[in-house]
């Protein structure tokens, strides 16, 4: 980190700061007809993220939201260290964000515990009015993204600009790899690891979140 610049971190939450994925555990639970193809229309590319996504929540009933809600809070675990590392950034002004393409359904209640202010949490919404579910989309892709993210990483990164901040990312997934390219530090698990690997790309690999902090404070003691 250096001195003059601000270290912001933008952490990812499925499969991040929880051990898996929380709309793949949805689905996988609740087995709506039809969204293992659009999972495979999603991994092909045939669709983006954000088309699948929405698609295959609206493969759900808004009679079973309860349910739904009751079974995403209960399914997920935290990767351990992170309150820990929250703690971490709070007491060393490290501005902290999640950017989740996640559901605020589920993001919002499980982030509860910790204290990061809901400003600092970007996700994608929910609608329970109609007969089924309909996500929202609040943080769609600028011009300078066409990816049709549904909740733009990038253009979230790209606002705080690299002559001011030492940008920092945190993921798993090859939808938070158009970010990492764009970062000073990169923490790494799964297949984001792997992306990075493919492409040479320098990264630090995590599987808790004292690691991260571990890795924090010694780049901050290199930098003193
Ligand atoms: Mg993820
Ligand atoms: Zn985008």
């Amino acid at each position: 980190m250096s001195q003059t610049k601000k270290p912001v971190i933008f952490c990812d939450f499925d499969g991040t700061i929880t051990e898996t994925d929380n709309i793949v555990a949805i689905m996988q639970h609740f087995k709506p007809e039809g969204w293992e193809d659009i999972v495979k229309q999603i991994v092909s590319q045939e669709i983006s993220v954000k088309d699948g996504v929405g698609r295959m929540f609206e493969l759900l009933p808004v009679s079973r939201k309860q349910e739904i809600i009751d079974f995403a809070i209960r399914n997920a675990k935290i990767r351990s260290g992170f309150a820990e590392f929250v703690d971490y950034c709070s007491s060393h002004d490290i501005e902290l964000f999640i950017t989740s393409g996640g559901i605020d359904f589920f993001i919002y209640p499980l982030l509860e515990p910790y204290p990061i202010p809901e400003d600092h949490i970007y996700c994608n919404g929910s609608d329970f009015f109609g007969e089924t579910i309909r996500i929202v989309w609040p943080h769609p892709c600028d011009d300078e993204c066409d990816n049709d993210c549904g909740m733009c990483k990038t253009k979230i990164i790209r606002s705080f600009s690299k002559e001011t901040h030492y940008r920092i990312l945190i993921g798993d997934s090859i939808t938070d790899f158009a970010g990492a390219k764009l970062v000073d530090l990169i923490f790494a698990r799964s297949h984001l690891k792997e992306q990075c690997e493919l492409e040479g790309k320098p990264y630090i690999a995590y599987e808790d979140f004292y690691t991260v902090v571990e890795h924090l404070e010694r780049t901050a003691k290199e930098l003193q």
